[in-house]
Order: C-alpha cells, then structure tokens, then sequence
C-alpha cells in the first residue's frame, strides 16, 4: 500500500513539474497589448445630448413606464447591466445625479474602469471560469497560445484574469473555457482541416475546437463577437464598450473559410503579425516567420514568395567546396549558395526546354528548401499547408532559343504552355523528395497553351488584373485601354475564363495576386475601393480563385489601412455580401477614424465616383495620380468633401483617430488645391483661401511626419518652401499626368 502511494506522489508531482512548467512558458508569449478603449457611448446619457442629467432620468422612467426603447440608448440607461432597462436603472441614475454615487461607481471592476462591464457565458460571470487546455498540452502547441489571447484580451475588457490550467482536473474554479486540439491527422483532426473552428457552450462551460490553427480562431471569433475587439492595427487593439454580453447556453458555431491562401500586406503599425495578421485570421507565408505550430503554421511557400528561379539558380550554380571536412550540411549548403551566379531578376528567364538549365533549378530548388528549413523556417508538408515556390523571374520575357520558339510558338502551346511544361516536370520529379508536396509559380503570360494542362498538384499564381479602374466581368475598359501600353481587361477576362475551366478538370488551385494598394503616389489614394469586393468576388465565383495574396503597404496616410483591413475579413468570409463588406469598412472607419465614419465613408464613395470619371483605364503602379482622377470632378466637389473630413474630424475621439483624420485632410487638400489652382489662384478667383489652405495643408503635413511622399524616398521629396505660384501636384512630384510628359 505504502509503496503504491509513493509511485501516486511521485506521478503528481511529475505532473505538476510538468504543469507548472508549461504554465510558465505560456507566459513567454505575452506582450504588451496596447488598447484603444472606446467610449462608445456613456453611462447615464440615456438620451444622448452629451450630458447626464435630470433629462435622461426622465427618458428612463417614460421606458421603463413603457414608451418606447428606440428614444433612448439601452446600454447608456442599463446601470445593473442585466441587459433590460428597468426601475433599478432609474433609481441608480437618481443616486448618481443627487450626488450619491458616481458613475464610476457602475462602471469599475476590481478596481479598474473597464469596456465590458458585465460578460457571461450561460448567465455565469466570467469569473467563475479557467482557461483549460489538455492535459498533455504544451507551450509549442497553437491551443497554448489561443489560451493565452483569450486570458489576456478578456483582461483588458473586464479587469478579471482567467487563470490558465492543464487538465481539467487542475481547475479551481466552477466552470470553464476548454480548449480542444484535435491532432491534425486524427479522424476529428482532418474534419476541420487546417482552418476549421467551432465553438459551443454546453452545461455552463464554452468549449473551443480546432485542429492546426482553428483552435486560436475560435478564441478570435469570440473576441470578436463577443468581448467587442477589433484587432485594427499591428499596434493596437480597439475594444468596444458594452455592459453586458453573454454567450448563451445552447450556443454552436462552426466555420471554415473556403478561400486556402490568404494574405493581406497590412500598412498600419510596424509591429509583429500578433496583433493584426493572426486575429484577422491570415494565413499566407509571406511573412517569412512564424511557421511554427505555435502559431498554427502558415500557407504557402516555405522559402521564397512568388519568383524563385533566380534563387535557385543561384544555389544550383554554386560550388560545393571541395574539402567538406568537418562541415555540417548546412554549413555547405551556405557556402553553396554564397558562391552561386545570382542572375538579375528583372531581365533574365531560364531555357524551358534546356535539360541542365533544368536540373540547376530543381537542385537549387532542393538545397534553398532545406536552407529555408536551416534558417527555422518550419516546413510542413505533411499537413499539406507548405507548399515549394518554382516560378519565373519577375519580368515578362521568355527564352528564345530555338527549342522553346518551337514549343511556344510552332507548337502553338504560347508561353504559358513552355513554363507548364518546366512547372510540371518539377512537380512530379519533387514528389520523390516530398510526396504530396505542392509547387507554385507565376503565369504571366495572357496566352494559354494547346495542349499542355497544369498538373494537380502544381499551383497556378495568376498576377493582377491590368486595369484597376474597371471592375472584371462588370465594367468595359476603354476600347484604347490605358496609357500604359494600352492595358486593359480583356485578356485578363478571357484568360481567367480559360484557367477556371482548366482548373476545375484537372483539380488544380489558383491563387491571384491583387494590386489595389497604393504603389507610389502617397498623398493621393487610389480609387478603388469597390473594386476590391466587386473583383474577388467575380474571381471566386467565375474563376475557381482559392487563394489571394493582396499586396498592401502603401503609406499609411488615407484608406491603405481601411482597405487592408476590408480585404483581410473578404478573404476570411469571402460569401459575404456587398452590404456586409461595407459594413465591414465601416466599422474599421469607426475604429480608425472616430465617430465621424458615415463622413469619412462618404468622402470615399466621391474619390471612386472621381476615379471613375477619370475617363481612362489605369494601372496603379504605373500611372499619375492626374490619370486616375477626374479634376473637374475634384474641383467642383472640393468644398463638400473637405466639409466631410472637416466634419469627421470634430467626430474624433482620440489623438490617433484625429491625427488619422488630419492625415487624411492633408491629402484631401493636396488633391483639391491641384484641382483648383488655375481658378483659385491663377485666375484669383479665391486667392486668399487658397493660401490659406496650402498654408494650412502644408504646415500639418510637416507636423504629421508625412514627410515620405513617394515609393522610393529620396525621388520626390516635400519641397522646402511654400510655393503658391506652381500647382502643388507639379511641386511635388513633378508631373501630375502621363499625358504632361515623359514618364520618369
Ligand atoms: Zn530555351
Ligand atoms: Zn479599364
């Protein structure tokens, strides 16, 4: 008996060790988590005229007489947050308003005033719950770190730490929050795939499922919809107030995102993807860390993004040294790759139909994997989510040799067909390395080829469509297309038609690349938002698109934020609607920019409406701002849109949100006061506002440090002096339009 015992304490004390152990390196994942807390409306102010007072004791007690709710804000009037506004509510507001109490007194938990007054899952306070992970649960594991969010973000809300427990045999409290992680390749594990998620609250406990990254999606979609966070920014997270929410007993819900790849390059904040990129759900690998389980692993290429064939050259070319003793493999995988031959990526192609051009790239290929996994980039091919990037440079040219003429050409199979054929030799040569392993690569080409079909397993990167002011599949670009080489959306139309169709026999994934950011022309947006719902939404539904990579980090000035905010939550949901995707903007304005958002959504619909009055098609990363606007469109409206942000701007709540509508007003000013110069100033139509604005607009662009102008920063820089005489589109970048010179 005695003996038994002792292997008993012995264990427990193990397990403990073991718990203990984990709970500590739990800890390692915590960060400061900046908050914007929203005062979203105030306590007492049932009646909203920005005062609490004997009015608003009046408004509840006609409610709770039995008038209706719509004349008074529900939350302000709740007092004992129950989620009713009753006669306790009005005799709380009697107390506060004689003196008695102070609001403060019904807003402070613990201490501390906080934005969710009241949370409660099956009626239960949040208080009564752990956080309960498996038992055998680790600190790698993507459950340990969906733990460590909710613990933490549900802080920040209600001023009430959850503690983090293994095992629901270690929980102290009544009820929990439990974390299941299935194990991938489990029956329940494959079921919810890489993304799935569910959650439910059954006897008073919530309980979150996933598999690979589901798990710290469930904890999002809760935060989400119920603790009120917007995770806006990689700085900070916005959190909503609210007196009392519940997640109620019999609650289920289960999701899993149709789109594989998602990436949205984020432009606001200059942290880490903990804040932004993860809780907004993204997936992509391009941010060339975080592979690990931890973090639920990522989607796409483990090494390089899109174009790789010069990196593997450049590894396949390189000279193993010829005494390896005593070198690690990975210590001659480096020195392979210091020696290699990097040609220039933007002016060379390989031979398609050349075998040694061939094997340099699949052997390169092979050691850049292997280095990509030396550098602690964690490859998971197994899990079907690490995919191997092989793919032409970064330019449009093809090999013109005889052989690959013949294929391209005589052969009819274009020049799609000619890297088909590369693609797909590797893709099956690779399975012998990874079996099951997919390769990506870039089809720039607008041809399509005879024969020649994508393998399955290879997956297609379609890049951009050429136009950015006509939507796909819905408006008709300019029978002369754009200034830029006369691009336009036809071929795009006919090809995607093509690609669709072909994938959808062979069961090969196509991923698009989308440009809707704002390249280089920082003070003047691109008007284009609609364009990003209306685009994807024809690429899903027309051409099979299972993934996106949108190519944000434009300056931050305007709406680079907004848009890559929207996209991010499209490519999570992407059967949302045009409505809900405007709701989704919405919100982010609000979050972004303060109580001004109807202002500000406004204020955008006008720069589409402007952009599309442009009267040409236009590429953003080619074109002027002067090609993609109408002035005269901006000359009339100028005095409304600026009213707008004007407007907005008393909305503020914050020093970031006003800061964010004066960035946003400069821009608006430089836009207008280019469209407005001639008769303003030249023609002294309104001299003196004029200088005044430029004045004005000037001087807040120096005090909000947008001093960057342009892509590149030394290439156009903000002038030195006020300048009247010269419209400030040419004093500052010099040409307002293609059409006013030669492009630079
Ligand atoms: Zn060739
Ligand atoms: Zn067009």
């Amino acid at each position: 008996m005695k003996k038994i015992l002792t292997v008993t304490v012995a264990l427990f004390l193990l397990l403990a060790m073991t718990c203990s152990a984990s709970a500590a390196l739990v800890e390692l994942y915590v960060y400061e988590r900046h908050m914007l807390y929203d005062e979203t409306f105030v306590l007492g102010d049932a009646n909203g005229d920005e005062s609490v007072d004997g009015k608003d004791a009046l408004s509840i007690k006609s409610t709770v007489a039995g008038a209706s709710m719509a004349e008074i804000n529900g939350q302000a009037a709740d007092f004992d947050a129950d989620g009713a506004v009753s006669a306790k509510d009005s005799y709380a507001l009697k107390l506060v308003n004689s003196g008695a109490k102070a609001i403060a007194d019904y807003e402070t938990v613990n201490g501390k005033k906080v934005n969710l007054y009241k949370f409660t899952i099956a009626g239960n306070d949040i208080s009564k719950y752990s956080i309960v992970l498996s038992e055998d649960a680790t600190d790698e594991d993507n459950s340990s770190l969906a733990a460590v969010y909710l613990r933490d973000y549900i802080e920040k809300a209600t001023n009430i730490t959850l503690p983090i427990v293994f095992g629901e045999s270690n929980m102290t409290t009544e009820k929990m929050i439990r974390i299941v992680q299935y194990d991938f390749f489990s029956e329940k594990g494959q079921e919810y795939g890489a993304d799935g998620l569910e959650y439910e609250v059954k006897d008073g406990n919530l309980y979150l499922y996933g598999a690979l990254r589901g798990t710290m999606y469930s904890a999002f979609e809760i935060l989400e919809t119920y603790v009120g966070m917007r995770f806006y920014s990689n700085d900070k997270t916005f959190v909503y107030k609210n007196r009392a929410v519940d997640i109620p007993e019999g609650t289920t819900y289960e999701y899993c995102p149709k789109l594989r790849f998602r990436h949205a390059s984020h432009t606001y904040g200059s942290g880490g993807a903990l804040k932004h990129y993860f809780p907004n759900r993204l997936c992509g690998t391009q941010l060339y860390s975080y592979t690990q389980k931890l973090y639920g692993t990522l989607t796409g290429p483990l090494f390089s993004n899109a174009h790789s064939f010069n990196e593997y050259w450049k590894m396949g070319t390189g000279k193993i040294p010829e005494d390896t003793t005593g070198m690690t493999d990975e210590e001659i995988r480096a020195a392979r790759w210091e020696s290699g031959n990097y040609p220039d990526p933007y002016n060379w192609q390989p031979c398609a139909t050349n075998n040694t051009d061939y094997e340099i790239l699949f052997e390169g290929m092979l050691d850049c994997t292997l280095m990509a996994q030396d550098w602690h980039n964690e490859a998971h091919f197994e899990e079907g989510v690490t995919c191997i990037s092989f793919s032409i440079c970064d330019n449009g040219s093809y090999c013109q040799c005889r052989g690959c003429r013949k294929v391209a050409i005589t052969q009819g199979e274009g020049y799609c067909g000619l890297n088909l054929m590369l693609y797909n030799r590797a893709v099956e040569d690779i399975q012998e390395y990874y079996p099951g392993v997919k390769l990506m690569g870039i089809m720039y080409a607008k041809d399509f080829p005879k024969t020649i079909k994508p393998h399955k397993d290879f997956i297609i990167i379609y890049c951009g469509v050429c136009c950015h002011n006509h939507i796909i599949g819905q408006e008709a670009c300019y029978p002369e297309g754009g200034q830029c080489d006369g691009m336009k959306n036809d071929k795009d139309l006919v090809a995607l038609k093509y690609w669709g169709e072909i994938t959808k026999e062979t069961g090969t994934e196509i991923w698009f690349w989308i440009y809707p950011v704002n390249y280089h022309y920082f003070l003047c947006d691109t008007p284009n938002v609609p364009n990003l719902y209306w685009n994807t939404r024809y690429l899903i539904d027309e051409c099979g698109v299972d993934g996106f990579y949108y190519e944000g980090g434009g300056e931050a000035y305007s709406f680079e934020p907004v848009k890559a905010y929207a996209m991010s939550k499209l490519l999570w949901d992407s059967d949302m609607t045009y409505d809900e995707f405007n709701d989704v903007i919405k919100d982010f304005l609000y979050v972004y920019f303060g109580g001004g958002a109807e202002e500000i959504f406004e204020y955008m619909g006008m720069l589409t409406e402007a952009g599309d009055l442009s009267g040409t098609c236009f590429v953003n990363n080619f074109d002027r701002p002067g090609d993609m606007y109408s002035y005269e469109y901006l000359a009339e409206n100028y005095e409304y849109m600026r009213g707008l942000l004007v407007s907005a701007l008393e909305k503020a709540k914050s020093k970031d949100q006003q800061d964010h509508v004066l960035k946003a007003l400069v821009c608006c000013d430089f836009m207008g006061l280019s469209s407005v110069h001639t008769d303003w100033y030249v023609n002294g139509e309104n001299k003196e506002l004029y200088c005044e604005r430029y004045t004005w607009m000037y001087n807040t662009l120096i005090e909000q440090g947008m001093t960057t102008i342009f892509s590149t920063p030394d290439y156009y820089l903000v002038p030195s002096t006020i300048d009247f005489e010269i419209n400030p589109m040419i004093q500052f970048y010099e040409l307002g339009s293609r059409r006013d010179g030669v492009y630079p």
